[in-house]
């Protein structure tokens, strides 16, 4: 039995599924997750000594590689001053200003430890701010795992074919509003019938969590007018794709400005960083300035901060998105190219560091359309590119990643493997 096999079969005793997050079991694809040891620029090494070409990117906090000598340095020398206090430190302040200086439509952020803490707590202040219940999200999208956002959600849920989670009570779910993304008709007739009660659309404004699937020119812009219209707060979860698509985030991408961002992943550069922040008006409405409650013994740790605040001051470097757009998207038009080559029905897109691949002819723009990709097809392309010493994500629902570390020698590589791999899709062997 190899170390890989022993050690799951021994976290499986002890860990339901054998996990810490679900869709890390390969639960969507079969067969043993492997147990990471080590991580060093664009390489993972398992347990067995086994090394990987990382798409995965700890799901997408690397953007610099793994263990950038910048960010442990920073990690390094902040631990030799102690782990936290639980009291206002300058690291805060300092992420504080960087945030609100890269993300202009951040007038004030609160710090928090993960992902579903900013969405869960940017819903709360949402309500308590228009003292208003309904929420509207997409299908597709995953916002972390509060209640109210657990609504036929994607990421784990829909690699494990259970949209909705169980436990939630159905008056909960009862308060969230669900529409197709990019269907523009939808949101008109939901905020025609029921405008007035809308507190907050959260929404992914690049969707990372059912594949990658990017808004239709307008969409966002259509969010935007109807919310303003109807006093509803705008909800942007930039968690995935916060300074992973652009410098200035999704919304710099596409010019639209939300009241609220949520961030996360890439804000702690592999740490447990994330962050909620907007509109003053807004956010002054939080504990112990306003009335909604929210709070945390770990947020902003000044250790976790470190790796944060020196992973983005490496995506404003200068040039820093240009090159990683290149090479990612060199990888979506390698593996497009190569497909078709061996007659594989296929396609791939990417923005910033993102990218997407569908086992489809069309790129899709909703949640159907992904679910019509051949899912045999990705399982077996997963497996025979990680038998090659590719690791991509372990379930066709999830975006990949792509780091600063990756070069152009590495796509080469890996289209070099995809090569084979279609032929042998192709070939049906
Ligand atoms: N929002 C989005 C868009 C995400 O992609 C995720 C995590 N993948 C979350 C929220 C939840 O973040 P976390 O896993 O840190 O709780």
């Amino acid at each position: 039995m190899s170390e890989n096999d022993r050690l799951f079969a021994r976290s499986c005793e002890l860990i339901p599924g054998g996990v810490n997050s679900p869709v890390r079991a390969f639960g969507g694809v079969g067969g043993t997750p492997r147990i990471l040891v080590r991580g060093e620029g664009a390489h993972v090494w398992d347990a067995d000594g086994e090394k990987y070409l990382d798409y995965v990117g700890s799901w997408g906090p690397l953007i610099a590689g793994h263990a950038h000598s910048d960010v442990i340095g920073a990690v390094a020398e902040a631990a030799k001053h102690g782990l936290g206090f639980g009291a206002p430190t300058r690291i805060e302040l300092e992420m504080a200003e960087l945030l609100c200086e890269c993300v202009p439509s951040l007038e004030k952020v609160r710090l928090v430890s993960s992902g579903t803490e900013a969405t869960m707590s940017a819903i709360r202040l949402a309500r308590g701010f228009t003292e208003r219940s309904r929420i509207v999200k997409f299908e597709g999208c995953y916002h972390g795992h509060a209640d109210s956002l657990l609504v036929r959600a994607g990421s784990g849920l829909l690699t494990f074919n259970q949209p909705s989670s169980a436990g939630v009570p159905v008056e909960v779910a009862a308060n969230t509003v669900v529409l197709e993304y990019n269907n523009d008709a939808e949101l008109k007739a939901a905020f025609s019938e029921l405008g007035g009660e809308i507190a907050a659309v959260i929404v992914e404004p690049v969707a990372g969590n059912m594949n990658l699937v990017l808004p239709h020119p307008g969409f966002l812009a259509l969010i935007r007018e109807q919310c303003t219209a109807s006093g509803a707060v705008l909800i942007f979860d930039e968690v995935m794709t916060g300074f992973r698509v652009g410098a200035r985030c999704a919304q710099g991408v596409y010019g639209v400005s939300p009241d609220l961002t949520t961030l996360g992943k890439v804000i702690g550069g592999g740490l447990p960083v994330a962050a909620f922040g907007g509109r003053a008006e807004i956010m002054e409405r939080l504990a112990p300035s306003g009335p909604v409650y929210q709070a945390g013994t770990l947020s902003g740790n000044p250790i976790a901060l470190a790796a944060g605040v020196a992973t983005i001051k490496l995506t404003q470097a200068e040039g820093f998105f240009e090159k990683l757009s290149t090479v990612t998207q060199a990888l979506a038009e390698g593996l497009s190219r190569a497909a078709s080559e061996a007659g594989v029905a296929f396609t791939a897109q990417a923005i910033g560091g993102m990218f997407g691949f569908y086992f489809r002819r069309d790129l899709p723009s909703n949640l159907t359309e992904v679910k019509q990709c051949d899912i045999r097809s990705f399982t077996r392309f997963f497996h025979g590119m990680l038998e090659r010493g590719f690791y991509f994500a372990p379930s066709a629902f999830e975006a990949g990643f792509v780091s600063s570390a990756h070069s152009m020698a590495h796509i080469e590589q890996t289209v070099a493997a995809a090569s084979d791999v279609f032929g042998a899709l192709a070939r049906g062997d």
